[in-house]
């Protein structure tokens, strides 16, 4: 429960959002001492799809708020992370998790499953003193003075059944609303990027599965497409994402009318044709009932309106391949606890903080964040054309992953190394920037990204 000496006791913050993202950030600030409430539309705190690969990144910030040692318990370290070819399912690329590594990076690789991880951040908040309430609708906010009015709506459960609507007051609101955030909508316009890939997820049971006695992170990458697999919960589930071009997609995209199933079962059933039957094999596995098409979102400059600051995927989603959209979320987290306590402690307020100067704070979160998460968002789309490289040029590709095999730390030590608390990224925003060697690269997709802050407001 609450500390009344923690340096951000007396300050209140509402969260829209209870996915990772709004769970994470729940914990950082309880744990500091603010007095949080958290909103989720949704009647319960759920997500979907199974597996998440958190790397040391994620593993250190899941240290220092207490909970790594139940998610151990109930997710599974991979020993390895290897990339192979998906035509000739020859090994090009072998990561090993070793002690090395552990100290190299301070931190371990994690798989878990989605709903073992928010629901162990759900529960650690509460313990830490948040409210966390679902069935809750952020309905909008309006910044007044140094605080935000905050409404929202409980469907059907006014006295008669009829919907209650709540209002709220606090010092800031944290949107963590998801890639098609309600509150990002109220200040840009813009949408989320098809890729033009989909993904399909499935788990199997390990027990008697040729790979049952799979230990690390594999992934055949190839054209078009790949294919990731790797054990979860204590190594009792085996977790299968595919992702793959869509033809119809890029077609409809031609003519100017795309299909909403694109990346459909009928696709699916064709998608591996070219690969080895090690690939191919096991997307009978897959769930067929539902597919995601993967999109990202553009890079933006500014996450701020008002005392509202959009973060997680409202404010930077990524395409997956980086494996790090819940962790950038979770960093963001840390960085609003962290630096909103040492601007207390700064301010000589530290324990009586109601006073305090959230539009710096929230000045300095995004100075240090938007350069991080640009460069992630920008490499994560680099990262899935090279994946997914066909001809000479995935020859090229192979080469260039077998010959980094002794020295591959240096392509990700600016992903895995990096600590909010550093504050690195506000001191040099270069950081940000992708690596010379690629400055004439150019990602082709949709470029619009508006600020409407002067338009009409719209309703989140
Ligand atoms: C195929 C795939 C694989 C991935 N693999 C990885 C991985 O290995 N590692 C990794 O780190 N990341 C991975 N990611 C990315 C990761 O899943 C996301 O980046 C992360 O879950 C985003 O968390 P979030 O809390 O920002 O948003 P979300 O999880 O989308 O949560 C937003 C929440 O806000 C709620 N909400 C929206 N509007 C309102 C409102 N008005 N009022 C109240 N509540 C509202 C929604 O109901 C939702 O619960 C992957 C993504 C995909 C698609």
């Amino acid at each position: 429960m609450h500390d009344e000496h923690a340096p951000l006791h007396g300050t209140t913050v509402v969260i829209s959002g209870g996915g990772i993202g709004g769970a994470a950030a729940a914990l950082a600030l309880s744990r500091k001492g603010a007095a949080v409430r958290l909103f989720e539309r949704a009647a319960e705190f759920a997500e979907v799809g199974a597996g998440l690969q958190i790397g040391p990144h994620g593993w250190r910030m899941l240290e220092r708020w207490g909970v790594l040692p139940e998610l151990v318990e109930k997710g599974f370290l991979p020993r390895y992370m290897q990339f192979l070819d998906a035509v000739t399912d020859s090994p090009i690329l072998t990561m090993d998790f070793d002690e090395a590594f552990q100290r190299h990076f301070g931190g371990r690789y994690m798989v878990i499953h989605r709903s073992d991880l928010l629901a162990c951040l759900v529960a650690a908040a509460e313990s830490a003193g948040a409210e966390l309430r679902t069935n809750s609708v952020v309905l909008g906010e309006e910044t007044v003075g140094r605080g935000v009015h905050v409404t929202v709506r409980h469907p059907g459960e006014g006295p008669a059944g009829e919907d209650a609507v709540e209002d709220v007051d606090a010092d800031v609101v944290l949107a963590f609303d998801g890639i098609h955030s309600p509150f990002r909508r109220a200040f840009v316009d813009d949408h989320p990027v098809p890729s033009g890939y989909v993904s399909y997820r499935g788990t199997v049971p390990t027990a008697g599965d040729p790979l049952g006695d799979l230990d690390g992170v594999i992934g055949h990458i190839g054209p078009h497409c790949h294919f990731i697999q790797y054990p979860l919960r204590g190594g009792d589930l085996l977790n299968q994402v595919g992702v793959f071009r869509s033809g119809r997609y890029f077609d409809g995209l031609a003519d100017g009318d795309v299909p909403t199933d694109w990346g459909n079962n009928e696709e699916l059933a064709h998608a591996y044709d070219h690969c080895s039957d090690a690939v191919s094999a096991r997307t009978g596995n897959l769930w067929t009932d539902r597919w995601w098409q993967m999109s990202d979102r553009e890079p933006l400059t500014n996450w701020k309106n008002g005392r509202t600051i959009i973060l997680g995927d409202a404010a930077h989603a990524p395409l997956q391949y980086l494996a790090s959209g819940a962790v950038m979320a979770m960093e963001d987290a840390e960085c609003v606890a962290e630096y909103a306590a040492d601007r207390a402690a700064a301010s000589g307020i530290a324990g009586d903080a109601a006073g305090l100067d959230w539009d710096a704070v929230l000045e300095e979160v995004q100075a240090e964040r938007i350069p991080r998460c640009t460069r992630i968002q920008a490499t994560g789309r680099f990262w899935g054309e090279l994946w997914h490289l066909g001809g000479t040029a995935r020859i090229a590709r192979n080469e260039l992953f077998r010959a980094a095999q002794d020295h591959w730390y240096r392509y990700v030590d600016w992903l895995w190394q990096y600590d909010p608390s550093d504050r690195s990224h506000i001191s040099d925003p270069s950081r940000g920037d992708l690596p010379a060697e690629l400055a004439d690269w150019h990602y082709t997709l949709v470029r619009d990204v508006r600020d409407v802050r002067d338009a009409e407001p719209a309703e989140v």
